[in-house]
Parts: structure tokens; sequence; C-alpha cells
């Protein structure tokens, strides 16, 4: 076939506008919701994740095609001479080779089958580099972020799609190392397509909740509700929601109407179930995943411990001297929580002895929330600084932590407050710097902490998840505070900081 005449302007024309563009190079327009990503995702780092069905790989095809092909970005060619002369490189990379190349060989099925496409390229090869140049000089280059991201080429990227960014083990780290790197000085954008995996990093949830409400420019994120498919058929949609794995009932749509696309009709939306939530809405669950694996969580609790049981949530080893010990206490009742929960107000000491790895839990205490008063509270709290002789005790200072530090003070106990509340990127790094803890293996030895039994501790470890707004977390916090405290000097850097 030929094209029109005008087909080049035709292309132009379409500035603006990735659907007219989708349809007039690939045959077919973006769906609603591939359209609401495409024209909102300006900022500097932006994450799609796609309910099932959403079209991702099609759409880093297609997204990475119009980038290429208008040179589109802050620093976009605004006359002919520069549109043909400015350099411009792209990237789409993954954790697995495979995965990355979907989008390739979507591309290579494309120019094969469309001259609309073909006219665009000036070449394809898939040798010792993947790379697609168009006609415009404009490179678009795909790797693996496997082995610190040495397969990827040190240039400069004006845009990077990630896909399957659930599957990056330690994604803050591939961000920090390799990704922004690359966007530096042509101010690149970076976007990161896919669904939580079960030991997704928990910086994917960062992202996630501060993209989605626009209160931080930096990032943007949006759910892909396979809903916003228009070009699904009615009878797919039927079928789907006739899944139950998926939809457990019907419900009323509250006066006012739905925020979510809920497949409402009638007044009535689907009951979802978890996984139907992930695949059906996008929703940010990191399904049938727990937080910490369950196998290192018992590595944890083995050994030989030679502590006394003061009843059945006091635990204690004498203190020696000589040896060195840290301790923290997340204080129920003092955090302000999105949503309060039956327990979720106990007050949880720990200390361990971090003389030699690994290390060793020698007190835990815990005091149900309201049966002990603040003056008691306040009084263990020093008995224990004193005793274990450490430098200061790390309290959760998220809540109103200006009396409680006041308190200890006057009772001799030096603080040191760690702010952990809400989305912050604090949390999660003490989260991920536990659940590393638990993992990794120093010096011979697995995993980098040994405790007694703990009861409330391991069932908290054992069903922790994200998000975690609706389960009770006092002890892995008080947990995760003390061996991410203690991590950033007692462990080699790279271990605590920089995993693959
Ligand atoms: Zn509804």
């Amino acid at each position: 076939m030929t094209l029109p005449a005008n087909f080049m302007e035709q292309v132009a024309a379409c500035y603006g506008n990735p659907s007219a563009f989708s349809e007039l190079v690939f045959g077919s327009p973006l769906h609603a919701g591939q359209q609401r990503y495409a024209a909102n995702a300006n900022s500097d780092v932006n994450f799609l994740l796609p309910g099932n069905s959403f079209g991702k790989t099609e759409l880093i095809a297609r997204l990475v095609t119009y980038n290429c092909w208008f040179k589109d970005g802050v620093e976009r060619p605004t006359n002919f001479s520069d549109w043909l002369s400015q350099e411009y490189k792209a990237l789409v990379a993954s954790f697995s080779y495979t995965i990355g190349m979907e989008s390739f060989e979507r591309l290579k099925n494309v120019y094969q089958n469309r001259e609309e496409f073909r006219v665009l390229v000036k070449s394809m090869k898939n040798s010792d580099v993947t790379r697609i140049e168009f006609n415009n000089g404009a490179i678009c280059d795909w790797g693996s972020l496997d082995g610190q991201g040495k397969l990827v080429e040190a240039a400069r990227r004006r845009i990077i799609f990630v896909d399957e960014a659930g599957h990056i083990p330690d994604l803050a780290g591939t961000f920090d190392n390799i990704l922004y790197p690359r966007t530096m000085g042509v101010s690149g954008r970076i976007h990161l397509f896919g669904t939580p995996k079960a030991h997704s990093d928990p910086y994917l949830l960062e992202i996630y909740e501060k993209g989605k409400d626009g209160t931080d420019p930096f990032y943007f994120s949006q759910s892909g509700s396979v809903f916003e498919n228009e070009f699904w058929p009615d009878r797919e949609k039927e079928r789907v929601l006739a899944n139950p794995r998926y939809v457990t009932g019907w419900e009323d749509c509250p006066e006012g109407g739905c925020e979510e696309n809920l497949a409402c009709r009638d007044g009535k939306h689907p009951i979802l179930t978890l996984m139907g939530r992930q695949v059906i809405l996008g929703a940010f669950i990191i399904a049938g995943g727990f937080f910490f694996n369950r196998h290192h969580i018992q590595r944890m609790f083995s050994g030989e411990h030679n502590g006394v049981w003061l009843g059945d949530t006091r635990y204690t080893v004498e203190p020696e001297e000589g040896r060195l010990y840290l301790g923290a206490f997340d204080l129920g009742g003092n955090r302000k929580r999105k949503r309060r929960n039956v327990g979720s107000d106990a007050t949880v000491g720990v200390v361990v002895d971090y003389t030699e790895r690994p290390w060793q839990v020698v007190r835990y205490e815990y005091i149900e929330g309201g049966s002990a008063d603040w003056q008691q509270k306040y009084d263990l709290m020093a008995d224990i600084f004193k005793q274990y002789s450490m430098p200061y005790l790390l309290i959760d200072s998220t809540g109103q932590i200006d009396s409680v530090s006041e308190a200890l003070q006057d009772r001799g106990v030096e603080v040191e407050g760690i702010h952990f509340g809400g989305a912050g990127s604090k949390k999660f790094d003490m989260l991920r710097s536990l659940q590393l803890a638990l993992e990794l293996e120093w010096d011979t030895v697995r995993g980098l902490i040994r405790s007694p039994m703990l009861e409330r501790m391991k069932y908290e470890l054992d069903h922790y998840v994200l998000p975690d707004d609706d389960i009770v977390q006092d002890n892995v916090m008080v947990m995760a505070m003390l061996v991410h405290h203690l991590g950033q000097w007692e462990l080699p850097a790279a271990t605590m900081g920089e995993v693959f």
C-alpha cells in the first residue's frame, strides 16, 4: 500500500494527542484509561498500576514511539532543524530481559505489518544491542536492569520506561543509582509500569501514594481499571465480574455516587475481593504476598535463649558489662493512625545486644493499650535505659512527642525521636531494612536477629502487608525502627542500601 502524500503532515498534526497518533500509526486509538495516563503522566516519576488487560505493553510501545517521534519532554525542539538535530535517547528497561523485550517484539510486529510505522523508522536491530533508530535521529534502546544495570548503556535518557517495576527487588536503589542519574542533564522522565508483587520494594507504594493526589508534583501515579478500556466487549466484562475469586456479590452505591470506576449499574456495584481489586481496578495490593518471608521469621525466633520471662509479656536477659545495647519503644496512644483498631495502641519496647552478629533480643516489654498509666511507662523506660547503659533510647516521635520527651529527660533519659508517620519514606526504609535483616547472610550466618519466641511479634511479622492501614503493627514497627537505626552504622553500607 502507499501512504497518502501528506502522511507526514498528518503525523505532525498528532502532536499533543497520543491517541490520534496511535490511531494513525498503529491503527487503533488509545482507550480512555491509556489516554488519561498519556495526558497526565508528566511528572519526573510516573507510575502506572494497570489492572489486567489494561494494555500496558502496548501503551509502552506506543508512548515510546510518540515521544521519540516528537522528541517530547521539557526540552522539546520547536523548529524543524532542532527537531532533526537534537539528540534524543529513550530507554525501555526491565529487571528481566525477556519482560523488557515484550514491547520491542510488539514494535517489530508493527514494523512488519504497517507502512505507517515503517516510514518513521530508520533501523531496528536486535543483535549486540536492541535498538530502534527513528528517521529524526531519536534512538530507543531496550535493556535489563539486572546486574546493577551494566547492560544498559550509560547514556542520558529523555524518557525511561520500566516494565514490571514490581519485580525489581531494590527499586529505591535502582532508582537512585541507575534510573534517575540517566535522566540528569536532559530533564528526563521516568515511567514505572507494573503491579506490586509479594516482594516488591515498598518504595513502589511510596510513589503510588505520593503520586495519586497531586500533592507532590515530583510524582504521578494512576491505577488502570479494565473498565476504562472501552474496547473490551461488554460480555467479557460480564464474564470477569462473574468470577467468584474477584466478585463476592453486589451492593448499593452510596448516596452521591461512587468515585472509583467500579462498574456501577442500576445503583449497585460489585463487592470485590483483594484479588479482584488488583486485577480489575489496578488497586495497590500486594496480592497473596506477606511482606516478610515466613521462613526468615521462623529463623529469627530460633536458637538458644537464656533470659527470664516475667509473666508472658515481659522478657529479660540481665545486662553484662562491656556489651553493646540499644533499645526502642513504640508508644501506644502516641501515634495518630489512619484507622484505629482494637489492640493497636499497645506500648512495645525492645532492647537488642548488638555486640556481635546475629544481634540478640535481650529485653521485651509489651504493655496493653490503656493498662498502664504514662508515669509507669516513663519509669519503665528510664529503668531500662539505665540498666542497659545505652547511649540513648529510640522512640517513635510521630505523634505528640514533646511531653513524652520532656518526661523522659526529667528522668535522665536521652531520647532519639524517630519520625515515621504516614506514607513517608522513613517508614518504608525501616521496613525494608528489617526485611533485609531477616533475609541476608552476614559472616556465613543467615538472618541478623535472634529472639526468644515472642508470640505477638511473630504474629505481626507473619501477617504484615502493605498497605498496612488496617493491621496491628506495634511490634513490627519497633523492631523495624531499631534495626534500621542500628543498621546505619553497624552494617556495611552496601548491605542496607543496595541489593541485587
Ligand atoms: Zn457504585
